[in-house]
């Protein structure tokens, strides 16, 4: 059953079409990733999910609910929630209080409660608090619940950002580049890491350029290039896809990697 339904979308800037009338689906539960050289407008296609862009053309919709038009704020209370393909985390914070900020969409009060530190604002406090607790724990991150995150390795980052986004009662996880910067042990873990997600119920929408995470963890996969979609298909297919391989001849070896997987 589909969970996230994109149909045409399309979105130029000026004269470049960055995205050009393209459609895909996200199974409930499935990890789904979307490939393309650089430049083919995989993250566009993100900030149309996340409404940071609005799309000239086409709709998304998310178990049947039109998200077009939506603030970024609203797609989170939707229950779409990413990552970035550079960390966004505060630094100066601990583990717990970076995660906690991902439940704030969850909490609704007023300034008066929040001024007045109300019994409704320390509830909700309390709420997030035990929510992320229960997310740190289950990632196995507890033991650094109170380290600030710039004393965490640069993996252990990257897997706060993804709690961040888990934290809420997320229905759709984009993760931007999750193994970009990382070194090919945490690579492997981060792979893992994706795969429990799935384990876990989250549905996930992936962009990532390295090509051997992307066939051992995908359910399905499309190819972009220049905006449209190249092909649509299970890993060892699109692995074969005489296309695919022609798209990313001379863009840094890839063709090997999608041919010896
Ligand atoms: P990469 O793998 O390098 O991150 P990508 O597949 O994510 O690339 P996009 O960043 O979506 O590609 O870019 C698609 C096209 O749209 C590129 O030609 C890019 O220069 C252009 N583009 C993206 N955002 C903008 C913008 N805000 N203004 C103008 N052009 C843009």
């Amino acid at each position: 059953m589909s969970l996230l339904t994109v149909e045409h979308i399309s979105k130029s800037f000026g004269g470049i079409k960055a995205v050009s009338d393209f459609s895909f689906q996200v199974g409930k539960g499935q990890i789904v990733s979307i490939i393309g050289p650089n430049g083919a407008g995989k993250t566009t296609v993100f900030n149309l999910l996340t409404g940071i862009y609005r799309p000239d053309t086409g709709s998304i919709r998310l178990d049947g609910e039109e998200l077009v038009g939506l603030k970024p704020y609203q797609l989170i209370e939707n229950g779409v929630a990413r990552t970035f393909q550079n960390l966004r985390l505060f630094s100066e914070l601990t583990v717990l209080e970076n995660v906690m900020i991902g439940y704030q969409s969850r909490i609704h009060y007023s300034l008066w409660d929040s001024l007045l530190v109300t019994k409704k604002k320390r509830q909700g406090e309390a709420q997030a608090e035990d929510r992320a607790r229960e997310i740190i724990e289950r990632i196995g991150l507890s033991h650094q619940i109170d380290n600030d995150c710039k004393n965490l390795p640069y993996g252990m980052q990257k897997k706060v950002e993804i709690a961040r986004a888990m934290v809420s009662e997320v229905k759709l996880v984009l993760l931007d580049e999750p193994a970009a910067g990382l070194n090919p042990s945490e690579t492997a873990e981060m792979s893992d890491f994706i795969q429990r997600l799935k384990e876990w119920g989250y549905t996930v929408l992936l962009i990532e350029h390295d090509m051997n995470l992307v066939m051992k963890i995908s359910d399905y996969i499309y190819v972009m290039n220049y905006g449209a979609e190249l092909a649509g298909g299970l890993p060892a297919e699109i692995r074969s896809n005489p296309q695919v391989i022609e798209a990313y001849i001379g863009k840094g070896g890839v063709q090997r990697v999608l041919k010896s997987g």
